[in-house]
């Protein structure tokens, strides 16, 4: 009976998908030309309103399309660990073939969960396209596509002409009808934030998805950094709705903050059940460090909410046990004076992706000498920071004490050099070594060897019980009876 009871609560709900791939591969216009054939959009007056997220109807059903620009849509899927979308579209250029972020794209689509994939080689009105070279490619990527023998349903399409994207509707809908995509109707209303700004005229207005349950007008929201009642609630087109329904992008008005691009979004009984549920503001996690270990510190601006989340996850994936990241701030903006002053008291480098540095900024870094690295792609940021990471390894020298020399006599004395003898008394001294002098057992400062000589001929090296002179170069000036610790210092290479 409850089962039966629970049953009747599950409602079919459309498929929301999202489009992945590699910059200029066709991203935008698929979405675009999938737009032309939204019947729903042309009775409404074929308004263009980008919005983050889109509705179309095909053969009578709803698909749900998420419409965020390039790295984005990564945060789709692996939003803060809820899961927005159930179809991901991979767009492959089929002359260009797989490149940098398909591969960062295949690496999000298998880490998710129950996300299905459908491939889309792109450009397939171009004369040099060739869809079986992408094919072989693919494999190689342990994605087989259902010509060659896998299970990935795989489609020619042209963005440009239209080729192709009715079968591509097609497919999803085939694909969305294998998943029976259902969602509780009778909950509360639960979903994510697609896309959220501050307009001016009408406060914070953000772009949700709902996942279960009916939102209503009037409803109270929250999510972890945000609460609010639902004062206008819109389709994508901005239309007056009464309800959003599961899969359903709406556009809600209510929030006292903007929220965060990924976050769910929760509906309470009462404002206060809601502001009860917002969390401060997420912590990050503080991982318990030894004192030794060492750290990178990052200070990371981005265009949007949406690219953080996607840098912060792919930076996750980096190994970290010899070199943690420690990200000092996480924000969205241009690059600003206090963002360089913070950099410069945290060590931290300055990571600014898609964003731009005001001139003070720039005065500022300058003077600090404090680096900003900009970028247009994750996978730039990723390298780099691998880099950096790895320069931290080898920065690191690591100290060989080579012996000791008792200073007997002090034979010339210049500015920042002595020619100093005396009798090696423990290992070895060296030329070239680093020294460290001792006053009464206590350091009063280092130098170097620079030339090293024994009965007046020149040594590389002289051993413990022979006489020696050196000639030493440093800003403290040797004495009689000064005991001098000679040691060597290698940059030592580790791999990550
Ligand atoms: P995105 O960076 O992945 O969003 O790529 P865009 O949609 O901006 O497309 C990049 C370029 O490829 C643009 O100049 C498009 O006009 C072009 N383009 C996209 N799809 C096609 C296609 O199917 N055929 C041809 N010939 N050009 C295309």
């Amino acid at each position: 009976m409850i089962n039966n009871k629970k049953q009747e609560n599950m409602a079919t709900r459309p498929p929301v998908v999202v489009v992945l791939g590699h910059i200029d591969h066709g991203k935008t216009s698929l979405l675009m030309a999938i737009r032309e054939f939204n019947i729903l959009e042309k009775e409404a007056g074929g308004i263009t309103q980008h919005v983050g997220a889109y509705e179309i109807e095909h053969d009578s059903h709803k698909i749900t399309f998420i419409d965020t620009p390039g790295h984005e849509a990564f945060s789709a899927i692996r939003s803060r660990g809820s899961k927005i979308a159930d179809i991901a579209i991979l767009v492959i250029d089929a002359c260009e073939g797989i490149k940098k972020q398909t591969k960062e794209a295949i690496t999000h689509i298998k880490n998710a969960e129950g996300l299905s994939l459908i491939v889309a080689l792109n450009k397939i009105d171009k004369p040099g396209a060739n869809p079986e070279m992408v094919k072989q490619q693919l494999g190689r990527e342990d994605i087989w596509v259902e010509s060659i023998g896998g299970k990935i349903p795989c489609v020619e399409i042209s963005a440009k002409t239209g080729q192709g994207i009715n079968d591509l509707l097609d497919l999803i809908l085939l694909v969305a009808e294998m998943e029976e995509l259902k969602a509780d109707i009778s909950v509360n209303a639960t979903g994510a934030i697609i896309e959220s700004y501050l307009d001016h005229q009408r406060g914070p207005t953000a772009t949700i998805l709902i996942e279960q349950g009916i939102l209503k007008q009037g409803d109270y929201i929250g999510t972890n950094t945000s609460v609010g009642k639902v004062k206008n609630l819109e389709d994508f087109l901005g239309k007056e709705i009464k309800e959003a329904k599961p899969s359903q992008p709406g556009i809600i008005v209510g929030f006292e903050s903007v929220p965060v691009v990924g976050e769910k979004f929760f509906v309470y009984n009462s404002y206060d059940e809601a502001k009860q549920n917002v969390k401060k503001k997420e912590k990050r996690e503080v991982v318990e460090m030894s004192p030794d270990q060492k750290c990178l510190n990052l200070i990371i601006k981005g265009d949007a909410y949406g690219s953080l989340e996607a840098i912060e996850e792919i930076l996750k994936t980096l190994p970290q046990d010899k070199v943690c990241l420690r990200i000092i701030k996480s924000e969205v903006g241009d690059i600003a004076d206090q963002d360089i002053k913070m950099a410069k008291s945290s060590e931290a480098v300055v990571l600014a992706f898609r964003v731009k540095k005001d001139k003070i900024a720039e005065i500022t870094a300058e003077n600090n000498k404090t680096r900003i690295y900009d970028f247009e792609l994750i996978y730039d940021l990723t390298q780099k920071v691998r880099e950096l990471m790895e320069r931290k390894l080898t920065k690191e020298k690591e100290r060989t004490d080579l012996g000791k020399m008792e200073v007997v006599a002090i034979f010339r004395t210049e500015k920042n050099r002595q020619i100093v003898g005396g009798n090696v008394t423990e290992g070895e001294i060296q030329k070239g070594a680093l020294l460290e002098i001792f006053r009464d057992n206590e350091k009063i400062g280092n130098g170097k060897i620079v030339e090293l000589q024994a009965n007046k001929k020149d040594f590389d090296v002289v051993k413990k019980g022979k006489e020696c002179g050196i000639l030493y170069q440093g800003s403290e000036r040797i004495k009689e009876g000064d005991e001098l610790v000679a040691y060597k210092e290698e940059y030592v290479k580790e791999e990550l």
